[in-house]
Formats: C-alpha cells, sequence, structure tokens
C-alpha cells in the first residue's frame, strides 16, 4: 500500500509551532537628533515593517490568522505612525527606537520578530527583551 504524507494526514505527536508574518508599510516624517549627516533634518520615509507572531497550528490547521494580525497591527500601530510625525511619539526616531515602540504597542500578539524598514536596503530586527524571547520559545545564544 503506498503511504501518502499530506498535510492533512500527518500525525503530530507534538505542537507543531509556525511563525506567520505579514507585511506592512506606512509613510512618515522624522529627524533625528544629536546626529551629522542627512537624516537630522526634517525629512521622510516609506517605511516598511514585518511583525511575526508564532504559535502553535490548531486543529483547523491555522496557527495565527492573518485577518486578526493585520486588523490589530493597523488599529495600534500604522494608523498611529501613517501620515504622521514620529518624533511626536520617540524623541530620537531611529528605526531601533520605533521597532521598539511597535513591540509595547503590539505586547497582547505572541510576537516573535518585528523588522522596521527606513529604507528599501537599511533595516532593524528586533527579538523582544530577554524575557519576550523565553515567552515564544527562542533559543537563548549562550554568551
Ligand atoms: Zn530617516
Amino acid at each position: 500500500m503506498n503511504k501518502q504524507r499530506t498535510a492533512d494526514n500527518v500525525q503530530r505527536t507534538a505542537k507543531t509551532y509556525m511563525l506567520v508574518t505579514k507585511e506592512f508599510s506606512f509613510d512618515a516624517a522624522h529627524n533625528l537628533i544629536n546626529y551629522h549627516g542627512s537624516c537630522e533634518r526634517l525629512h521622510g520615509h516609506t517605511w516598511k515593517l514585518h511583525v511575526t507572531v508564532r504559535a502553535p497550528v490548531g486543529e483547523d490547521g491555522l496557527a495565527f490568522d492573518f485577518v486578526e494580525l493585520k486588523k490589530v497591527v493597523n488599529e495600534k500601530v500604522i494608523s498611529r505612525l501613517d501620515h504622521g510625525y514620529l518624533n511626536d511619539l520617540l524623541k530620537q526616531s531611529s528605526a531601533e527606537n520605533l521597532a521598539v515602540w511597535i513591540w509595547e504597542e503590539l505586547k497582547e500578539l505572541p510576537l516573535y520578530e518585528i523588522k522596521v524598514w527606513e529604507t528599501p536596503t537599511s533595516f532593524v530586527t528586533y527579538y523582544g527583551s530577554e524575557k519576550d524571547q523565553k515567552a515564544v520559545g527562542r533559543k537563548q545564544k549562550a554568551e
């Protein structure tokens, strides 16, 4: 008998975790303080954002509903940043500080990773605090 393994009949002995990512973009102005370069002057970017959550795949075959992820991120983050001035929220509106701010705003999600692009070729990646990382099962690298 030919045993065929398909996604539907795979026997899961343990919980199968999956990373689920949604991409967003928004337009916002900022300027860096105590910085000497073109970013010290007021200017805008089309910022790109990846929000990744980690969750177990349920009986319905879903780990996290893309629609729900989109709704939460739009409500808590995009609606507040789009066509805004980031320095109203952050004294130093670097991509790094923005990633931490976004993480804190989305704490209700099982966050795994946040990526923020300031330009098409420049981005930062944030995994949250050490405590956050343990909560989603990310293994710590030995120091
Ligand atoms: Zn900039």
